[in-house]
């Protein structure tokens, strides 16, 4: 499933960290909302799922690499 990056802000299939953090306290990225919508190559399903997610105010997505990069909340991301 493609999902975001709220790292890089890239889209593909690769697994991700997801944290949960307290409802509002993640700030929208409205330069990935607007690149994400401006997407042609992606389905109708696909582009409504992922702005969701960055539209998401409690939930970060990560791939573990950038998570591991950021200093990942829980160390379970990077020291392998
Ligand atoms: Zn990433
Ligand atoms: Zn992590």
């Amino acid at each position: 499933m493609l999902r975001i990056c709220d790292s890089c802000g890239v889209i593909d299939e690769e697994p991700r960290h997801m944290h949960l953090n307290a409802p509002g306290t993640v700030p929208v990225n409205a330069a990935q909302v607007a690149s994400v919508g401006a997407r042609t190559d992606l389905s109708d399903e696909d582009r409504v799922r992922i702005i969701t997610d960055i539209m998401d105010t409690e939930q970060i997505l990560k791939h573990f690499a950038c998570c591991a990069a950021e200093g990942c909340p829980d160390g379970t991301c990077g020291s392998n």
